[in-house]
């Protein structure tokens, strides 16, 4: 589980800094997708309710004066919306609230030709196809992304369902967004068959690794798929929401967007287990006093803290469905699972959190193995905060996790962030980004080598894997890898050469097998064999138990390099056996290579080996070759 991420029952549109927080006030929200609805689909979007357009040309004029024509209200009657509450103007509304120098005309200009190119489309549930789009637009607005962003959003499925092209695309919105449309658009199943959707995914990936914000759509687009999906069949939501889980939720913590990953696994839920989703949320609206304590718990801390000194504001932070039933199930619970838990966030740096953690361990006898410090090991989404549990007012358990301010906004937006705050904040910038984005490249670099697109999928899925360690080589750096990684792992980790020549390991000063699982916090050193020596290198049996795709992509390509030498040098061996016998049966012998190079070039062979090679895998025959041999040398002027 993901400690770090709570549901605190916010709306994406919701600025963190203008919010209540109090997130007891309201049920956890994520009970009701009911994607069939599109009033309620609406509301959860954070927009207007989208109701229906009753009017009809004989209504009364409409009372704030705009004197339409009934024309007009006609036309506007077959909206999928009424225009009072029309998404669009609410999208970019919220867009201008976070980006006030935003240009609101392309933004419509890519509604109205998404409008027009989808019109006549309906979706599953039977709604015209524009709302789509422009739900996938709404998603991004709230989270703060740009206006390319938007843009691209708009048109995201135009390509691949409309008769628009690239091209057209291109010219009129610019290469910007051309590119990230095309880098959404997924290949065409009855073309690629069976292989159309690993190769989607890796040119999703590719696209992601030049613009992450071709990513960042993809995954708003899901969202509102699985928020809909209840017009899907049974199968179509049980196929859609495995994908969801086993990829994109992944992805989607990569990047450390957790206000979409939150939804998302609430709705895969759902779609998986209607009954572990019924279950925790009859648990939610049962639960007694629950609501109470924390309150009660929220101002002892508040108290103490301000005692201490320490300047914060303390939150409530309800988890969402998934994560209470995934603790449920990895548990065993017989009852749905679930701690109180509290958000501080302090006024200050670093130092400041650490501060917080004295006051509340000094307070509130800490459980052990509960204390993790994400902020002097930041996860590999660059996830930072202090987490702790400790046994709280009533003897009862309670987690808190400590953050400043900049660190919250990062753990809720992720990547995001530096687009909902271009300018910078302290924190987030240019670095920070690369940094976000240097297992894009890492990607990147399996991708190229990855010869077909299930192994880059499978490398992808493990490198996504959730559970990661930190352990430290001899020098004492420390190296991030994915749990249950070997010396191996980490050897690879450190450089393919030293992965190849790696002959031992200790763990914590121990000699341990190769195998042996690394634990965080481990100290490890990988013992390799001389510079000098040639022979040896990986066993393939080290292919059984390695973690990491980086290190089986480097142990198979040292053993496909190997294979094929020797299998050539074996079949160059073979053909010249084969050769000699054919001779020997005509009584013949050859004293020299030089007719068998001539006839090779005569055949069209580039060279000797590549005949014989030929011979050996029976495209050419023996006595062929040896017939050919004979008259060229018996016709040959000596
Ligand atoms: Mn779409």
């Amino acid at each position: 589980m993901d400690p770090g991420i709570a549901h605190n029952g916010w709306r994406l549109n919701t600025p963190p800094d203008r919010h209540d927080h109090r997130g007891t006030s309201e049920p956890a929200r994520g009970h009701g997708h009911h994607g069939g609805d599109p009033s309620v689909a609406a509301t959860e979007l954070g927009l207007a309710v989208a109701v229906p357009a009753k009017e009809t040309p004989d209504a009364p004029a409409p009372a704030d004066g705009s004197g339409e024509s009934a024309l007009t209200r006609r036309l506007k009657s077959l909206l999928p919306w009424s225009t009072d509450t029309d998404p669009v103007s609410t999208l970019i509304r919220t867009h201008r609230s976070i980006h006030s120098d935003a240009d609101p005309g392309i933004v419509r200009h890519a509604y109205e030709t998404a409008e027009r190119m989808h019109r006549g489309q309906m979706r599953k549930s039977g709604e015209p196809f524009i709302t789509h789009p422009v739900a996938v637009a709404a998603i991004l607005s709230d989270l703060g992304m740009d206006t390319v962003t938007l843009v691209a959003a708009m048109l995201h499925d135009t390509v691949e369902d409309t008769s628009y092209t690239i091209a057209a695309l291109e010219s009129d919105f610019g290469p910007e967004v051309a590119l990230i449309v095309d880098g959404l658009t997924k290949f065409d199943k009855l073309f690629f068959g069976e292989a159309a959707e690993a190769e989607t995914l890796r040119k999703l990936i590719i696209a992601a690794g030049r613009d992450v914000r071709v990513l960042v759509i993809k995954l708003a687009d899901r969202l509102h798929n699985m928020r809909t999906l209840d017009a899907r069949s049974t199968k179509s939501q049980q196929r859609i929401a495995t994908a969801t889980r086993d990829v994109l939720v992944p992805l989607c913590d990569r990047l450390g967007i957790q206000v979409i990953k939150r939804d998302l696994e609430d709705c895969i839920l759902k779609a998986l287990s209607p009954s572990g989703y019924a279950l925790i949320t009859e648990y939610l609206t049962q639960r007694e006093g629950w609501d109470e304590y924390l309150e009660r718990a929220r101002s002892a801390f508040t108290t103490e803290l301000k005692n201490g000194r320490v300047d914060c504001k303390i939150t409530v932070r309800p988890r969402h469905l998934y994560s209470i039933w995934k603790d449920t199930v990895a548990g065993r619970h017989s009852e749905p699972h679930d701690l109180p838990r509290l958000v501080v966030q302090v006024e200050g740096d670093d130092m400041d959190c650490y501060a917080a953690l004295g006051i509340i361990h000094g307070r509130w006898r800490p459980v052990p193995g509960r204390f993790k410090d994400f902020i002097a090991s930041p996860k590999n989404n660059l996830y930072r905060s202090l987490h702790t549990t400790v046994i709280g007012p009533d003897g009862r358990s309670v987690e808190v996790l400590i953050r400043t301010h900049e660190m919250h906004l990062s753990a809720e937006y992720g990547v995001a962030v530096n687009f909902r705050y271009p300018q910078g904040r302290a924190g987030f910038g240019p670095a920070a980004r690369a940094e976000q984005l240097d297992w894009l490249q890492r990607v990147l670099d399996w991708e190229s080598a990855a010869a077909e697109p299930g192994q880059f999928l499978a490398s992808l899925r493990c490198d996504l894997s959730e559970g990661q360690i930190i352990v430290f080589t001899s020098t004492g750096r420390p190296v991030l890898l994915p749990s249950d990684s070997t010396p191996i792992d980490l050897a690879y980790t450190l450089s393919a050469d030293t992965g190849n020549r790696c002959i031992g390991s200790r763990i914590n000063g121990r000699l341990v097998p190769l195998s042996s699982i690394l634990a965080d916090g481990d100290s490890v050193e990988i013992i390799t064999r001389d510079n000098g020596a040639d022979e040896g290198g990986p066993s393939e049996e080290w292919l059984d138990f390695v973690k990491t795709p980086h290190a089986r992509l480097h142990i198979g390509r040292w053993f496909e390099k190997r294979s094929e030498t020797v299998t050539i040098a074996n079949k160059v061996r073979l053909g010249r056996v084969a050769v000699g016998l054919a001779l020997r049966q005509h009584g013949r012998g050859l004293a020299s290579d030089l007719p068998l190079v001539r006839l090779a070039t005569q055949l069209g062979f580039p060279d000797l080996e590549t005949l014989l090679v030929a011979v050996a895998d029976h495209k050419v025959s023996a006595n062929t070759v040896v017939d050919r041999l004979i008259r060229a040398v018996d016709h040959s002027p000596h």
